[in-house]
């Protein structure tokens, strides 16, 4: 895979696919710019090269072949050019764009046109004809096979990866390839069948595997344990005994458990005495005492999904506790996803994380070892 270093910049425009999938509130203004930030290095060392940009990203989730004034890039413009400190030219339209060297075009959501989600070749063909180089740097993306992301990178132009691309891929090898044992796998979050294939994966790599949450029913359930009224999937059985048996001896279920409803205060019980009527919420103190025990002994942490209904108080003690010791531990600590990222901050410790990932989909599909569509392309 190349990288921005494999070329000369001097003169050159680069066609550069990022994320500036951003946050918008009510009135246009840009809510959360840490995207507009991760992006910003790649632009910056383009024209510190010599070179000019044009920049392509998506915005949300707008219906092809229309433009949606709500959804249009032009009022991210300002911010970027910010995050840049560079002035940015939004383009509405991309037809006979031309960027000059030491200049950045943004152009106009990609989802806009026609054959950005079928992954055109035509479509990136146009994109390719307005620079030089294709530098796909829009990580949280690579994992969607369309135009701007997958095609472009065979449309006719060199292509190599941007820098956020390059170092987030460099942090997943962390967890995968080049692992500082023990590592320790970190897992909640709701369903547990939107994430099998990832503990498949991780149940393979880690050391002890730490499961909370509501796919923490699920495996109790499988194993024979009572979970009562809690959200867990019965048609997962099959699934979840293969990964009691996968990870058998290094797989931490919760002994207690805090039960109640939402709106509700929770009650802490240990499993035997979960009655048919309880609704499990988080893991309970002793659980939370020797997650953070093991995450104590740890060198390398991974973890995605919170431990509990985080969003309310009564619920969120579990995940915190955890959180802090991935925090105070001096292990190298890689976290992803949007609801673990906002029970991190919650939990007052994202700054202490080594790597917060800014692809919540796309880091999950790494680690559950399925090829990301965008970085396959660059390597071929
Ligand atoms: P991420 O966005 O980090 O990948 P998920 O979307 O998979 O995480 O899971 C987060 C959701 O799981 C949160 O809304 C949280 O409230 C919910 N959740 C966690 N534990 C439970 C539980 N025991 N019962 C119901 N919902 C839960
Ligand atoms: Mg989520």
């Amino acid at each position: 895979m190349k990288t921005l270093a494999d070329f000369n910049w001097q003169g050159k425009i680069a066609v550069i696919r990022t994320d500036l999938n951003v946050p918008l509130a009510a009135n246009g203004e840009v809510a959360d710019s840490a995207r507009l930030d991760a992006a910003a290095p790649t632009v910056r060392a383009v024209l510190a090269g010599g070179g000019g940009a044009v920049v392509l990203s998506h915005l949300g989730r707008p219906r092809e072949g229309a433009a949606d004034e709500a959804l249009s890039l032009k009022q991210v413009a300002a911010a970027f050019a910010d995050a840049l400190q560079h002035p940015v030219n939004f383009c509405p339209s991309f037809e006979s764009v031309r960027a000059a060297p030491g200049g950045v075009l943004l152009l106009e959501n990609t989802r806009f046109n026609v054959g950005e989600k079928a992954n055109d070749s035509n479509l990136a063909r146009r994109y390719a004809a307005l620079g030089d180089v294709f530098v796909m740097d829009a990580f949280a993306s690579a994992h969607r096979a369309e135009a701007s992301v997958e095609a472009l990178a065979r449309a006719g132009i060199p292509a190599c990866a941007g820098v956020l691309l390059t170092y987030e891929l460099i942090q997943l090898q962390r967890v995968t390839s080049r692992i500082v044992r023990p590592f320790v796998g970190i897992f909640g979050g709701a369903k547990i069948s939107t994430k099998l294939a990832l503990l498949r994966q991780m149940a393979a790599l880690c050391d002890t595997l730490i499961i909370g949450g509501g796919m923490a029913n699920t495996l109790l359930a499988a194993a024979g344990q009572e979970v009562g009224a809690s959200l867990a999937q019965d048609d997962m059985r099959a699934a979840a005994q293969g990964i009691l048996a996968e990870a058998d001896g290094r797989l931490m279920l919760p002994q207690d458990v805090v039960v109640g409803a939402r709106g509700q205060p929770g009650r802490e019980v240990a499993l035997a005495d979960i009655a048919p009527a309880d609704c499990i919420l988080d893991i309970g103190s002793a659980s939370a005492a020797q997650y953070a025990g093991a995450v104590a002994q740890a060198k390398t942490v991974v973890w995605n999904g919170p431990l509990g209904l985080f969003e309310e108080p009564a619920y969120a003690g579990g995940t915190a506790a955890v959180a802090r010791a991935v925090a105070d531990s001096a292990a190298y600590s890689l976290v992803g996803g949007a609801d673990t990222i906002a029970a991190l901050r919650a939990a007052g410790v994202l700054e202490r994380i080594s790597h917060v990932s800014t692809g919540g989909g796309a880091m999950l599909e790494y680690l559950a070892g399925k090829s990301l569509p965008g970085v396959a392309a660059l390597a071929a």
